[in-house]
């Protein structure tokens, strides 16, 4: 793996230049927020970042913040002259981003984005982009449960992978400077087809996701219940919910915090892959119930044996 001192061609071989001349970033929440952090610490991403949001309360603590070098409330003037343009809002505004700074991009401009869907983002951005434009979409696999431009932080990206998916025919050189600029954040970079990334992060984070969101709410549910039971009832109350929280419960909890929208964009554009990956773990609970229900306690442990083990494996990866 190249290291973060790489130079990339026509850059200088021992002070590293620049990735980008300019990076403009579209969305400066948790993701967009810690890439200008990293680049305003390295200065080795780009020469300049500016900074674009739907949102003026976020514009404006990112003024505060004081991480970007320009501010612009209108994306067109953001990605104008750009030689790199990030999109980092939600998966589900992509269509309508890129309709709107489509005409204003720079001729040779790379446009990438950090989506967590990435077959819609090819689908929604790649035929609405000028030919002239290069597309390397991608995906740094890291994240917490906060969002907003006070929640990003430099180190967000280390030793974390990033995957690329760039559509077929895309400009070599063009994923390679959108690798780069992931290394020298701290990512390990893979590039893989969209296809394949989908059906993959579908069972590594986005049913996890869908199962936690669910596992509160039913806890919610039977919280809810208990006032209309009568005393006595053995349904847990809120109170019972939060006080004895922390067991598995609580981990959940963590990662059902996230941001609803991102993650309700994450699902509707992800639907084939993440519905395939529900309906093969719901084979495999209903296994497990049944385990459960016939005492084969052999199949219990085993199944919780395999979980140990996975555990141990990330570990040992590092990824814990
Ligand atoms: P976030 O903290 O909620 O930030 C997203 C920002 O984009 C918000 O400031 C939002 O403004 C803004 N935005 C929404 N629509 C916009 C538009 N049309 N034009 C410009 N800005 C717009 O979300 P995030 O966690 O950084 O996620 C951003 C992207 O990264 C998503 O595509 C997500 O799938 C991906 N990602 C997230 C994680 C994670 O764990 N969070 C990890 C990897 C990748 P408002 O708040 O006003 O809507």
């Amino acid at each position: 793996m190249p290291s973060s001192e790489t130079a990339l061609p026509g850059l200088g071989p021992t002070q590293p230049s620049p990735v980008f001349q300019r990076l403009a970033l579209v969305g400066v929440g948790l993701i967009g927020s810690s890439v200008a952090r990293i680049a305003r610490e390295r200065g080795d991403l780009a020469a300049e970042v500016v900074v674009t949001d739907s949102s003026p309360a976020v514009l404006e603590r990112v003024a505060a913040l004081g991480f970007a070098d320009r501010i612009e409330a209108d994306a067109a003037r953001a990605v104008a002259g750009a030689d790199c343009v990030m999109l980092c809002a939600p998966v589900g505004a992509y269509a309508a981003i890129a309709a709107a700074i489509a005409p204003h991009l720079m001729p040779g401009a790379i446009v990438t984005d950090v989506g967590s869907t990435k077959v819609s983002v090819i689908r929604d951005v790649g035929p609405l982009l000028p030919a002239s434009v290069r597309f390397v979409p991608a995906h740094p696999l890291a994240g917490t449960e906060y969002s907003g431009p006070d929640a990003g932080f430099t180190t967000l990206f280390q030793g974390r992978w990033c995957l690329l998916t760039p559509p077929q025919g895309t400009d070599p050189a063009a994923t390679e400077r959108v690798a780069e600029l992931w290394r020298r954040a701290g990512s390990m970079v893979e590039v893989m087809d969209a296809a394949h990334h989908d059906r993959v992060l579908a069972i590594v984070s986005h049913l996890p996701h869908l199962i936690a969101f669910t596992i509160c709410g039913t806890a919610d549910d039977l919280a809810m219940e208990s006032g209309a039971t009568e005393s006595g009832s053995l349904e847990a109350s809120r109170s019972e919910v939060l006080k004895f929280a922390a067991t598995g419960f609580r981990d959940f909890t963590r990662i059902a915090a996230s941001d609803p929208v991102m993650w309700r964009d994450v699902f509707l554009n992800n639907r084939d892959a993440l519905l395939e990956m529900l309906a093969r773990f719901t084979e495999d609970a209903q296994a497990m119930a049944r385990a459960v229900r016939w005492g084969d306690a052999a199949y219990i442990e085993d199944r919780i044996g395999r979980g140990r083990r996975i555990r141990q494996g990330l570990i040992d990866l590092k990824q814990a």
